[in-house]
């Protein structure tokens, strides 16, 4: 499993960086970027959860 992010979406709103740190992560511009290749197991949960809570949908997890 696999998350990207729409950057031209994106509006840096910050949610996902604190429901799933170990995935997604502001970076300078303040826009959400994807920090790990293949989602661990473990994390797919919170990455998921992350891709429902985004106000944009910027985020695509699958
Ligand atoms: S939740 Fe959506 S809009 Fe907010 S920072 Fe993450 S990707 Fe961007």
């Amino acid at each position: 499993m696999k998350a990207s992010v729409d950057r031209d979406i994106c509006i840096g709103c910050g949610l996902c960086e604190i429901t799933c740190p170990e995935v997604f992560e502001l970076d300078d511009e303040m826009i959400s970027t994807v920090i790990v290749d293949e989602i661990p197991e473990d994390l797919e949960e919170c990455a998921q959860e992350a891709e429902e809570e985004c106000p944009v949908t910027a985020i695509t997890v699958g």
